[in-house]
């Protein structure tokens, strides 16, 4: 662990990076509170990018359709617009109240952050992808093996390799069909489990995309982290394939938000909250797939109005008299 230092005691931190999270960031702005955002994983957008980059999105008001790629790049902008500090890889271990400075937040990689409250946007916690087993795997991570999709354009006319037995990995042959030159599907095992059996026969039907079965790797071939081939071996027989990128997705670790050490109240390891949004102790709130309350819906745009409503209880925390609530037609009005 690093040594603590002391920082600056920001308004409000907000923990997780999520799409909540993304819209808090914006929306502390427009209440005027100096806020900081820690991440626990390398990217921003949550589930949206983790899961499903490359859906198509219909259900947030005003967009008719918007990628998962898309609405986390436009909900990047909004949210730097009244320069929040946004810090990724702090995964937040321990909360503790402190005297005169609100609450200490401890990351595993042993930073301390002071804040006079706090907003967990945490979902239900981290999601790690399960690593590829192999010898010389490290030696490609993040550069040419990925566990995660991310932005679809990146494999424009390149030779991309998946490495599944799930259904991720049909939607991600699907996906990639449209844009790299070309697709190998290697299937881990004799069939895709939870498969989608009409995606499935589109796989099977692009001329874009090889499927092979019972698939294991041989050998990864390349230098200096740039992967450029592939042994596969399949029922006994070995082929090679020229590959400039591979996808892997063996499915992930969830690790929950440690809400109980945080002392809060939770069930089924989701927030308790009132109806402004506060959680147990008081300075906390929370919004998004974290929170647990009759009726919830776990979606994106349920997330942005539980941060308005936090925010809101949140401002008044902080200072009795400010206003229940702002209109950006008035906070904006002079803004092009
Ligand atoms: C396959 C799928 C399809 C979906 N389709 C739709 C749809 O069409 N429309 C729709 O509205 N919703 C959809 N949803 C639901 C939607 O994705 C979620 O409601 C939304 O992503 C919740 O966002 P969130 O920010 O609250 O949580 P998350 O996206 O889970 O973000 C939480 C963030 O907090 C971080 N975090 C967790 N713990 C810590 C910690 N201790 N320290 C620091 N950071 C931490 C995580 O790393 C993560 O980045 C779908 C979900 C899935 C899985």
């Amino acid at each position: 662990m690093k040594e603590k230092e002391k920082k600056e005691i920001f308004d409000v931190t907000i923990i997780g990076g999520g799409t909540t999270g993304l819209f808090a960031a914006f929306y502390c702005g427009m209440r005027g509170l100096t806020t900081k955002v820690l991440e626990g994983s390398s990217f921003l957008g949550g589930k949206v990018a983790q899961f499903y980059p490359e859906k198509n999105i219909y259900d947030v008001g005003g967009l008719p359709v918007v990628s998962g790629t898309d609405l986390v790049e436009q909900m990047k902008k909004q949210a730097v617009l009244h320069d929040p500090e946004i810090l990724l890889n702090q995964y937040v271990e321990a909360i503790q109240q402190v005297e005169g400075k609100g609450f200490e937040i401890t990351t595993q990689q042993g930073d301390a952050h002071y804040s006079k409250t706090i907003l967990l946007t945490t979902g239900f916690g981290t999601y790690n992808p399960v690593p590829l087993e192999h010898k010389d795997a490290k030696e490609f991570e993040e550069t040419s093996i990925h566990y995660m999709m991310g932005d679809l354009r990146r494999f424009k006319d390149k030779h991309v390799a998946i490495y599944s037995n799930q259904r991720a990995g049909v939607d991600w042959a699907l996906s990639l069909g449209e844009v790299a030159k070309h697709v190998y599907l290697f299937c881990t095992e004799e069939q895709f489990q939870h498969v989608v059996e009409a995606d499935l026969e589109k796989v099977q039907q692009s001329k874009n995309i090889d499927l092979v079965y019972d698939a294991t790797i041989g050998e990864l071939q390349g230098e200096r982290g740039s992967l450029n081939g592939i042994t596969i071996i399949s029922k006994g027989a070995s082929s090679s394939y020229s590959v400039d990128d591979m996808l892997v997705y063996q499915g992930v670790k969830m690790i929950p938000a440690p809400f109980s050490d945080w002392q809060l109240e939770a069930e089924k390891g989701r927030l308790i909250v009132d109806q402004g949004m506060a959680t147990s102790v008081p300075g906390i709130f929370a919004a998004g797939d974290g929170v647990q309350y009759d009726k919830k819906s776990m979606l994106i745009a349920t997330g942005y109005s539980e941060v308005i409503t936090a925010l809101n209880s949140l401002a008044k925390y902080i200072d009795p008299k400010a206003p229940a609530q702002v209109y950006s037609t008035v906070e904006y009005r002079y803004k092009k």
